[in-house]
């Protein structure tokens, strides 16, 4: 049968200690232990189903890692307290001083400047390269290359990833293949398609409800307790755990990702087919034109769409910026950072999540001035809010009224 990711996570179901339809919270930092010997082997990694001290573990982190493990299809996962805390653990798990990173230019902010400033002070150095380029990323390889990281669809630009293409490689070169799957969560299934550690910021659209930061390392049972190990793992040491009662409130918005998804992924198909048809500069991966479409299309988990993310270029800065504040005053959406949130979210991520990228750079990326991207939210009516956007266009001269355009 193939592989849904949505099935995995609904086969699970953990019952509370009453009988409660939700599993119990385990509301405490440590456990007691009856024998002593256990205590030791815990220490020791040897004991199943043994709860030490919760950085290390807990049930609760371990409910929502067991269904983020089902739902990406590897053999385990291990939650940690933002994405952030799951791209740094994982980087430092796997390489050490005058190792080397090769990575996708195109990433989230905030690895990038991990990657590109912070690793520097370790000796750890990163090509970052064209990751939809297979012969560059190929020749990037030197013999101290420690892992491929990319972004299955990346920020903000939407470039798909050929995981499979990817994978293969990594498989020649005996190298991990990490990918960071914040942007599409089933949509794309990257460890089916070869990727050894699959990455998440639950702060997006897997928790869903913009209330808190959370991340995820998807990957083999190994990894994910090397990464816990107490002499030597990266997620122990670095200590970037989450509160119990934050994976329980996060487990229980996991129960309605799939609808959501489809949601965002219908809405976001139809107003980006509506703003190129405008003559607007969209890049959706959905849309023919996108230079990832095929690649997508031949990855994807069809049933969930293309995803719910999308960028329009304005034209410059001042009207992205005079867009976005028109917008959220029509509550169309919020001129905000972050995804996958009930609301559309929008943002110009020149000037805000990717500003940690060097001017010069942006403009190599194709990240211009006027770029907006947006998250499309879970609109009931998603052909009203298209008609209340191309107003607030048309009232900035980015869109040429409709009823003016048939006297030309
Ligand atoms: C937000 C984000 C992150 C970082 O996650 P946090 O939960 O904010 O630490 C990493 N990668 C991508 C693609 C993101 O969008």
């Amino acid at each position: 049968m193939k592989f849904n990711p949505a099935d995995g996570i609904q086969d699970l179901q953990y019952f509370g200690e009453f009988g409660g339809v939700n599993p119990s919270i385990s509301d405490s930092s440590t456990y007691t232990f009856l024998s002593a010997k256990t205590m030791f082997d815990t220490f020791e990694g040897n004991t199943e189903g043994c709860y030490l001290y919760s950085r290390h573990s807990s049930p609760s982190n371990l409910y929502l890692g067991e269904a983020l493990a089902a739902m990406e299809g590897t053999e385990s996962a291990n939650v940690t307290a933002s994405g952030m805390g799951a791209i740094t653990a994982v980087i430092m798990q796997l390489c050490g001083a005058g190792d080397h990173v090769v990575s996708s230019r195109t990433i989230y902010g905030g690895t990038y400047a991990f990657l590109k400033n912070f690793a520097p002070k370790l000796n750890i150095s990163t090509s970052f390269v064209d990751i939809t380029k297979l012969d560059v990323v190929e020749a990037a390889i030197t013999e101290n290359t420690k892992m491929i990281y990319c972004e299955a669809v990346s920020n903000p630009l939407l470039e798909i990833a050929d995981i499979k293409g990817l994978a293969a490689l990594a498989k020649k070169h005996n190298l991990p293949l990490v990918v960071d799957n914040t942007f599409s969560p089933l949509n794309i299934a990257p460890a089916k398609l070869g990727a050894d550690v699959v990455i998440h910021s639950l702060t997006k659209f897997i928790n869903g409800s913009s209330d808190c930061v959370g991340g995820v390392v998807c990957g083999t049972t190994d990894f994910c307790l090397s990464l816990k190990d107490v002499n030597d793992g990266a997620a122990m040491l670095l200590g970037s755990t989450m509160d119990s009662v934050r994976a329980s409130s996060i487990l229980k918005n996991l129960r309605t990702l799939h609808i959501r998804i489809k949601k965002h992924s219908e809405n976001a198909q139809y107003l980006s087919e509506q703003f190129e048809k405008d003559g607007l500069r969209v890049v959706y991966p959905g849309l023919a034109s996108h230079p990832g479409h095929e690649t997508l299309k031949d990855q994807m988990n069809d049933e969930y769409g293309f995803g719910g993310m999308m960028t329009v270029d304005v034209g410059s800065l001042d009207k992205a910026n005079a867009l976005m504040e028109l917008m959220q005053e029509r509550n169309l959406g919020y001129l905000a950072v972050s995804l996958g949130f009930y609301k559309t979210l929008f943002s110009a991520p020149g000037t805000s999540t990717s500003s940690e990228i060097p001017e010069d750079e942006q403009k190599e990326m194709g990240l211009t001035d006027g770029l907006i991207r947006f998250s499309i939210g879970l609109d009931n009516d998603i052909k009203r809010t298209y008609s209340m956007m191309r107003t607030c266009m048309e009232e900035l001269g980015i869109l040429t009224p409709k009823d003016e355009l048939s006297f030309v």
